[in-house]
């Protein structure tokens, strides 16, 4: 079985949408295995966005990661990873597919509720950065 790390952001928690959110993971099969919620501090935010610096979005993002606290999960599924990106559909809610997370509930293409980790190199370390092995199930 395959790991992936979601983030419900912000944007999600300040709307009170955690409980649909995750009661979403559950039907689509994945299992929680891990979770805990946490208000990111600036470098927090900067480290795990670390690949983003530099780019025109990246303090505004920083800025929003830090505005309220979010819910990291580590989610367990056959094809975890794939499957959990199409779930939560494009990163502009506007471009997501009917039906995904950010299409239901994102604001907009920096609040857009969820976050997935984008293959099994970025998983691990997006994992290992917010969980010890043992506080995973
Ligand atoms: P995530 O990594 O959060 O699942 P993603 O893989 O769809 O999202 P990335 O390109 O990794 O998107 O960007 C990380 C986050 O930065 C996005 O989820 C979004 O909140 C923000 N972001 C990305 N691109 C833009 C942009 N052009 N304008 C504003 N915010 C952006």
């Amino acid at each position: 079985l395959e790991q992936t790390l979601s983030i419900i952001k912000p944007d999600a928690v300040k709307r009170d949408l955690i409980g649909r959110i995750l009661a979403r993971f559950e039907a689509e099969g994945f299992r929680i295995v891990a979770a805990k919620m946490l208000h990111l501090s600036e470098a927090q935010a900067q480290g795990f966005y670390a690949e983003h610096e530099g780019k025109a979005f990246f303090a505004g993002l920083v800025d929003y990661m830090t505005s309220a606290p979010i819910m990291v999960t580590v989610l367990e599924k056959e094809n975890a990873i794939g499957d959990y990106r199409t779930l939560i559909g494009a990163t502009n809610p506007e471009e997501a597919a009917p039906g995904t997370i950010r299409r239901d509930f994102a604001l907009s293409k920096t609040q857009n509720s969820v976050h997935g980790s984008d293959g099994p190199s970025s998983a691990e370390r997006e994992i290992a950065y917010f969980f010890a092995e043992s506080e995973i199930c």
